[in-house]
């Protein structure tokens, strides 16, 4: 059986984006503000769902631009993604991320 791919390297480049290295050579390349718009976790999942409020007032982490404060990996299967305005229940699992991924390649599929 084939190796399951697995990232390598992390790293932040600039101050919107991660890159990530994985053992099969691909570089993929994650805007923190796609990343946290597929946070895969129950509330976030539900806040997308619901049809949009046109009264909604805007939440100030909604204006200020979310960054992770931190990424740790939780087995061998994901990472977690802890934001700057607190949030920390999303769990992106290796193969979401490789879905995710926004290099020039993956993007035009
Ligand atoms: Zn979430
Ligand atoms: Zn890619």
């Amino acid at each position: 059986m084939a190796q399951p791919v697995r990232p390598i390297a992390l790293r932040k480049e600039g101050d919107d984006r991660l890159l990530i290295d994985w053992s099969d050579g691909h570089q993929s390349v994650h805007t923190w503000q796609k990343l946290r718009a597929n946070c895969p976790c129950a509330g976030c999942r539900d806040e997308r769902e619901k049809p949009p409020e046109p009264f909604r007032i805007l939440k100030p982490a909604e204006l200020a631009p979310l960054k992770p404060v931190g990424i740790a990996p939780v087995g061998h299967y994901a990472y977690k993604i802890t934001w700057s305005d607190g949030h920390d229940t999303g769990l992106f699992t290796l193969e979401h991320l490789r879905q995710l991924c926004e290099c020039v390649e993956c993007s035009k599929k």
